[in-house]
């Protein structure tokens, strides 16, 4: 006997503003409609069912960031900050000490990703379909998805074979205790010189296994005394000060090396040796971790900890390459095999498909996908034709080699408000920038990053499969805020409904 389909109807709600992504900068659109009085009109919805992006989601040992807490950090959002620089746990709780300051849990719909993104022009208007059915229909949709939520596993042979618990930096799992295991590590990015001195005291042995050397600077650790707390707490524009302070060097003094500047090349070269001669004994492996890439060509990493956990007769370093992965453990190219128990791969992620496997359908029923099928291309980072009303926060062309993206995402967020002004004017229904404008800035992108580290050869995450940089913005960060500080409509098409 067939029996009759029930169907169940679910209720669409209906938002002026859907932002998707709960990290950092899906926040930082969130104050900016707050400041402007319409964040009642505003959902935030995330898959995850708490606020954080990327802090919440990277809980591997030792993660910290290493931008200073006073520049990584909301613009008018200040903090007890306990160090200059801080780990994952204190982020992610400033974090959520920033959404109970606002009460922002009371926009929030957590725990239901959104699967698809689709534009109507008959009525100006995105339908996002979540992943439990229900849909959203939202006039504008502020996407701050974050860049590196897509990860990279490597595709060496029998990596489903291995039989011991294997996971990716992003995702390790706190059930694993690594206390005297032999652990393999593959990658030597910015994860994994985190994850290297922080656990290299409980295993038995640990395997590190480095593809490329990158440079890795010292840096100036401070955890704050009582006393400077108290200053940075009540000293009212103490905090500002820090923040500038740090903006001030690393716009004029970091930017310089990704600028190509000789002396400051030079100067993080010299820095980079000296860390690793002060920190490593052994002659070899002071060879095996010395770059010959350009410094900042690939992201430039600060650490006090790393090559001292390297140079530890327990650990070794590993440049041979993994031919093969084993149930128990992996074969190098020579042939040798190292038997492991843990294998954590450092591997990064694809920031030039952050969106995937989200369907976001345009005008005339463009996917994105194919849109940006070449690179992403959006004007100012944040806008792109034929997906009217949509905004990307650190979209293409908006991460930066050498300060906070807070900053960058909280400038997109101030330019999103300005369209969403014009749109509020009722000036129009949709805008969209026009082929022109965007063609212009992604020529004056690529012309301006010709002059820049990342184009000096070596390969990096911030290339795409052709080539082309799609994920930095190819200037100081006070140059992207000065731009996108007007909303400038007449780069835009309009329409109406
Ligand atoms: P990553 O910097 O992309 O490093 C990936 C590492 O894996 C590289 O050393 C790479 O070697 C290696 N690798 C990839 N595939 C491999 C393979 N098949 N065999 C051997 N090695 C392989 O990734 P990440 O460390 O996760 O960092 C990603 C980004 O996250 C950073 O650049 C940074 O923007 C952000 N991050 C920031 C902080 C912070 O303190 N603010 C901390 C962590 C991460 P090759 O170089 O040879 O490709």
């Amino acid at each position: 006997m067939m029996r009759a389909a029930t169907t169940t109807t679910v209720p669409t709600r209906r938002v002026r503003v859907a932002i998707v992504g709960a990290g950092f900068s899906g926040i930082a659109m969130a104050l900016a409609l707050e400041r402007a009085g319409h964040l009642d009109d505003a959902v935030i919805i995330d898959a995850a069912d708490e606020f954080g992006g990327t802090w919440r989601d990277n809980t591997y040992p030792g993660a910290a960031c290493d931008v200073p807490s006073h520049l990584y950090s909301l613009r008018d959002e200040e903090y007890d900050w306990p160090q200059f620089y801080s780990g994952q746990g204190a982020i992610q709780d400033y974090i959520l000490d920033v959404v109970a300051r606002h009460d922002l849990r009371r926009h929030a719909r957590l725990g239901t990703g959104v699967s698809r993104q689709e534009w109507d022009d008959a009525t100006a208007t995105w339908t996002l379909t979540l992943e439990d059915g229900e849909e959203i229909e939202a006039e504008v949709v502020v996407n701050g998805l974050g860049p590196l939520r897509r990860q990279v596993l490597p595709s060496i042979p029998g990596r489903e074979r291995f039989e011991g618990p294997a996971f990716h930096s992003s995702e390790w799992d706190p059930d694993v205790d690594v206390t005297g295991k032999r652990v393999g590590i593959i990658g030597t990015g910015a994860s994994a010189i985190q994850i290297v001195p922080a656990v290299a005291d409980q295993v038995a042995h640990l395997t590190v296994f480095q593809r490329t050397p990158s440079w890795v600077l010292p840096r100036v650790e401070r955890t704050f005394s009582p006393a400077e707390r108290w200053l940075l707490r009540t000293v009212p524009g103490a905090q500002r000060a820090v923040r500038t302070t740090v903006n001030l060097i690393v716009e004029h003094v970091v930017y310089r090396i990704l600028a190509l500047d000789e002396r400051a090349q030079r100067r993080a070269i010299a820095l980079g040796t000296k860390n690793i001669e002060r920190s490593i004994r052994d002659p070899e492996l002071r060879r095996a971790v010395t770059p010959s890439l350009t410094p900042g060509c690939k992201r430039i990493m600060f650490s006090n900890s790393y090559y001292a956990a390297l140079d530890q007769p327990h650990v070794d370093l590993d440049t041979t390459g993994i031919a093969e992965i084993t149930p128990t453990g992996v074969v190098l190219g020579d042939g040798t095999a190292i038997d492991l128990d843990v294998l954590v791969y450092s591997t990064g992620f694809d920031p030039h498909h952050f969106w995937y496997p989200m369907d976001i359908v345009g005008q005339g029923g463009v996917k994105l996908q194919d849109h940006w099928a070449e690179a992403g291309t959006a004007y100012m980072g944040t806008t792109t034709p034929r997906f009217p009303n949509l905004f990307f926060l650190l979209g293409p062309n908006t991460g930066t080699g050498h300060n906070s993206v807070v900053l960058m995402a909280e400038a997109q967020a101030d330019y999103v408000m300005g369209a969403l002004e014009y749109l509020r004017s009722g000036a129009a229904a949709w805008l969209a920038p026009t082929d022109a404008a965007t063609e212009a800035y992604a020529e004056e992108m690529a012309r301006r990053h010709e002059d820049l580290v990342w184009a000096s050869g070596c390969g990096s995450w911030y290339l795409n499969e052709s080539g082309v940089n799609d994920t930095i913005y190819p200037g100081p960060v006070r140059d992207f805020q000065r731009r996108l500080a007007r909303f400038d409509v007449e780069a835009y098409d309009t329409g109406v409904r």
